[in-house]
């Protein structure tokens, strides 16, 4: 889908405040750690290729979902390494080698069926990264053994050793049982791989943030480049991050209704009083999900509850006082004294920071500053 360009509604991705959220990140941790982008999901709603062109001098390599997101890079410009993160369709393996995208080989039996789609494939090249399931309980190996295993299969047909990782499902959180189980797990298997390959690596954002120590040979740094904290108000940020998403749209239609008119879909909201009703050309076809109803946007820099149901393409907020067609509503960010971000809307849902932004769709026009 085409993003709506001929409509209010945008999302502002501020550039330079996820370049300093790199920048700062980098001085936080002061090593020679190399920072991978991880950019899947359309780079969490803030759009992969614009985030990845801005960020790529600050960055080592990419990280994406699966071959789609990689080949969207590679076609925009994008050289560097890419990591796709999970195992992709064996029969794809020829895209993977021919567009030098770094593989996950997320067990033997995901290899063997690759070694099956090898006609005419050139392997020698091809680098791929074992992941480990050291306690995720997702994709991975859980043993030496089978990465050896991987290692000598891998071998017979020249494929590039290049990296081991694992994946945390706490670093987010403040118990530390859970993550220090992981890293021994995860510790105890890259100690007895019959090699050591270029890259071992197991740092999330929250990783990097909370648990520095344990940062190894690359970071992969997802939410708090966006400059959302990854464990959303439980654990305090340990450096500046500033949000790059702002969300913004205006009033396309206002009108006063009488007490017991209702708006919007079921007649859901009836009005106590004479109300000014304002319309908001965003709704959950947006991902603007029906449950934000009852919460609130900013007008003129005062909140202005949303009322009625969220429909497909628009909203119904009510309004303080009569406003011109095209006067602004901020939905994520700053108006006047009043601040919007993307955890207020994700405590309203009952969800976390990186939903709300991945779920932003195709169709919001996304305008790119400070690039
Ligand atoms: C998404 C993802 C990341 C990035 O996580 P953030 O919490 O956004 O930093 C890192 N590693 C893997 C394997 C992932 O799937």
């Amino acid at each position: 889908m085409k993003p709506s360009t001929h409509r209010p509604t945008q999302a502002i991705i501020n550039l330079a405040a996820m370049q300093a959220n790199i920048k700062n990140f980098k001085t936080y941790i002061n090593n020679s750690t190399e920072i991978w982008a991880v950019v899947k999901a359309n780079g969490y709603g803030h759009g992969a290729n614009d985030v990845a062109l801005s960020a790529n001098d600050l960055v080592s390599g990419f990280c994406v979902s699966n071959l789609d997101e990689a080949i969207e890079l590679r076609s925009h410009g994008i050289v560097k390494p890419i990591l796709v993160l999970s195992g992709i369709v064996p029969a794809d393996i020829h895209i993977a080698v021919n567009l030098r995208v770094t593989v996950t080989v997320p067990s033997l039996d995901w290899l063997k069926l690759v070694i099956e789609h090898l006609e005419d494939v050139e392997t020698e090249h091809l680098k791929y990264h074992i992941k480990v399931d050291s306690g995720m309980g997702r994709i991975g190996v859980t043993t030496a053994q089978e990465a050896n295993d991987i290692i000598a299969l891998a071998d017979n047909y020249d494929m590039v050793f290049d990296g081991v990782f694992t994946h945390f499902a706490t670093a987010d959180e403040a118990a530390q049982e859970k993550f220090e189980a992981q890293w021994s797990q995860f510790n105890a298997i890259v100690s007895a791989l019959s090699r050591r390959p270029k890259y071992v690596h197991s740092s999330n954002s929250a990783a990097g943030i909370w648990h520095k120590d344990t940062i190894q040979d690359i970071e992969r740094l997802g939410d708090a480049m966006y400059g959302l904290n990854p464990s959303g108000r439980t654990l305090d940020m340990t450096y500046q991050i500033t949000p790059a998403l702002e969300l913004k749209s205006e009033l396309t239609h206002i009108k006063t209704i009488e007490k017991g008119a209702t708006v919007g879909y079921g007649g859901a909201f009836v009005a106590d009083q004479s109300t000014i009703v304002g319309t908001v050309p965003i709704g959950y076809a947006d991902g603007w999900t029906r449950d934000m109803t009852g919460f609130y946007v900013l007008v003129n820099g005062q909140r202005c509850p949303i009322i009625g149901r969220i429909s497909m393409d628009q909203m119904t907020i009510a309004l303080p006082e009569i406003l011109p067609i095209g006067t602004k509503v901020t939905l994520i960010g700053q108006d006047g004294d009043e601040k919007i971000t993307v955890d207020d809307v994700a405590a309203h849902r009952g969800t976390i920071n990186y939903e709300v932004v991945c779920l932003l769709s195709d169709r919001i026009k996304r305008i790119y500053q400070n690039g």
